[in-house]
């Protein structure tokens, strides 16, 4: 933990007095984020790295596989939907990017199944993409692996859909829904394109 606190103090002394001026500025006028991101909580796959992008750009969420449930307003404590809603009504970002990423370990634990004692939460939550699963294992493909993270970024993109004030944003066009996948091993991050394939942006 030590190393952190160095780092926080390194980024106070060097980063903080060429940033303050921007930190005043979004701390009094607020956030205005455009783009929402939606990623894996993998400690390699950090939104604002990939895209390059500083404070007050991106809107993120980060969750274990980068995965939306299906909209289900039914009280329990929905903290991925509840950041679907503030980005949408509250902020009214006009993208949304769920981002997937080459080896996550939430995509090979519902390929492969959950390793040692835990699931109590994880097997519920990664079963958002058993649907993700059963398409890939009947198509049988080279890299059911990085097949399996593409549709789960297809998986999630649809249950964005049934949000009802997802669906009629991107009705009227005033949202925008974008299928993201980041290789960890190359650097090269991968769109998903309206022929339904991904290919390098
Ligand atoms: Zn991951």
């Amino acid at each position: 933990m030590e190393h952190l606190i160095e780092g926080y103090r390194r980024f106070r002394e060097a980063e903080w007095p060429t940033r303050r001026k921007q930190f005043e500025a979004l701390a009094a006028r607020g956030q205005r984020p455009r783009v929402m991101v939606i990623g894996c909580s993998d400690s390699r796959v950090d939104p604002a790295m990939v895209f390059d992008a500083g404070p007050g750009e991106i809107f993120a969420l980060r969750n274990v596989a980068n995965l939306v449930p299906p909209y289900q307003p039914d009280g329990s404590l929905h903290g991925t939907s509840a950041a679907v809603e503030f980005a949408v009504r509250g902020l009214e970002v006009e993208a949304i990017i769920v981002l997937g990423h080459a080896m996550c370990g939430g995509i090979h634990a519902l390929m492969n199944g959950l390793p040692g004692p835990m699931g109590e939460f994880l097997g519920p939550w990664i079963s958002i993409a058993a649907n993700a699963r059963n398409r890939v294992l009947r198509c049988d493909p080279a890299d059911a692996q990085l097949a399996c993270e593409h549709e789960a970024v297809r998986v999630s993109l649809d249950n964005l859909m049934s949000f009802p004030f997802v669906a009629e944003r991107v009705l009227d066009g005033r949202l925008q829904l974008l299928g993201g996948h980041f290789d960890i091993r190359s650097g090269v991050l991968a769109m998903l394109g309206k022929d339904g394939g991904f290919s390098a942006a």
